[in-house]
């Protein structure tokens, strides 16, 4: 059995495996502190007697091997998670081999090999939740890079009549996760997203965001599909807006069938649902297991 977390900023999402991806259990528990959550995941994966452990974890992490912070979770505004070494602490409690990734890089991966993106050599993830980011996969690897990508806070231009152009990012003004989380969305209109009915000019601005993170994603990675989760992409209605507006931005410029014919096929929902992320941590427990 393998050991797949899904490693959120406000739920841990804890699995069990078989060998053809099958969840055979699955918890989910509040991200606390870690003296408070980490027992309890350690508890749970001992319990269920798992070979190896697959994380895809909230960010930013540091994934450089060589680095003395290896697999630590690093500057993230979750202060009792800031310089947390969540690698070491599973390895050392758990005794078995254990591979680490972003969270989007995880989903971008299961997605890639599983889901939506089956088949192609390249996809693009992006959950538009609590936060926005994003994971590359391209030749069926997640990409690293100096870091990792950090796509949720690329710079964006504000819509005019924006009454928020700057968004709610505290570390930069106008950009993605600023301008078109599910908090931002909250912050600007005082309505939850989930609440704000369909005909709501909101809906015209995030759509509207959303489709210049995909025309700049085009532009810079070419990937072969663009899969949009998390909570705010629940609204079905955004799809055909984001891709309108994206062939509208891309102006004609990149020639291809799959622009021509509305990105309809190209822009999507994830094929697995809600699981691309735990299916992306099994994804790693099976390559930990392998590359012992
Ligand atoms: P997280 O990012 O914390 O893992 P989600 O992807 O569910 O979790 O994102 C939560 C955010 O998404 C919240 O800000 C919430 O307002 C928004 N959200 C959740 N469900 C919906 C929905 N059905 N429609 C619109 N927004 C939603
Ligand atoms: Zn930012």
């Amino acid at each position: 059995m393998f050991g797949a977390l899904e490693a959120g900023g406000t739920k841990m999402v804890l699995g069990c495996l078989d060998d053809s991806g099958t969840i055979l259990d699955r918890v989910s528990i509040p991200t606390r502190t870690p003296e408070e959550t980490m027992p309890a995941m350690i508890q749970y994966f001992q319990s269920h007697k798992i070979c190896s452990l697959g994380i895809g974890c909230f960010g930013p992490l540091d994934l450089t091997p060589s680095s003395p912070t290896f697999g630590y979770i690093t500057m993230t505004p979750k202060l009792p998670w800031r310089m947390y070494p969540i690698l070491t602490a599973f390895q050392d409690a758990l005794q078995i081999p254990i591979l680490i990734d972003t969270d989007v890089n995880a989903a971008a991966l299961a997605e890639s090999q599983i889901g939506a993106a089956k088949g192609l050599d390249s996809c693009l993830y992006v959950t538009i939740g609590t936060g926005v980011g994003g994971g590359l996969v391209i030749h069926n690897q997640p990409v690293h890079g100096l870091v990792h990508p950090e796509l949720g806070h690329q710079l964006l231009c504000p819509v005019p009549d924006d009454p928020a152009p700057d968004g709610f990012c505290p570390y930069h003004k106008h950009c993605l996760e600023g301008l078109a989380s599910g908090p931002a969305i909250q912050k600007r209109w005082g309505i939850s997203a989930r609440e704000l009915p369909q005909d709501h000019y909101a809906w015209t601005l995030e759509a509207e965001y959303l489709a210049q993170m995909c025309h700049n994603a085009i532009m810079s990675f070419s990937p072969e599909k663009i899969i949009l989760g998390g909570g705010v992409m629940q609204q079905d209605f955004l799809f055909p807006l984001v891709r309108t507006k994206t062939v509208s931005l891309l102006g004609g410029y990149i020639n291809h069938t799959q622009i021509s014919e509305g990105l309809q096929n190209y822009i999507v929902k994830p094929g697995l649902g809600i699981h691309s992320g735990l299916l992306g941590a099994w994804l790693l427990a099976k390559k930990a297991l392998e590359s012992n």
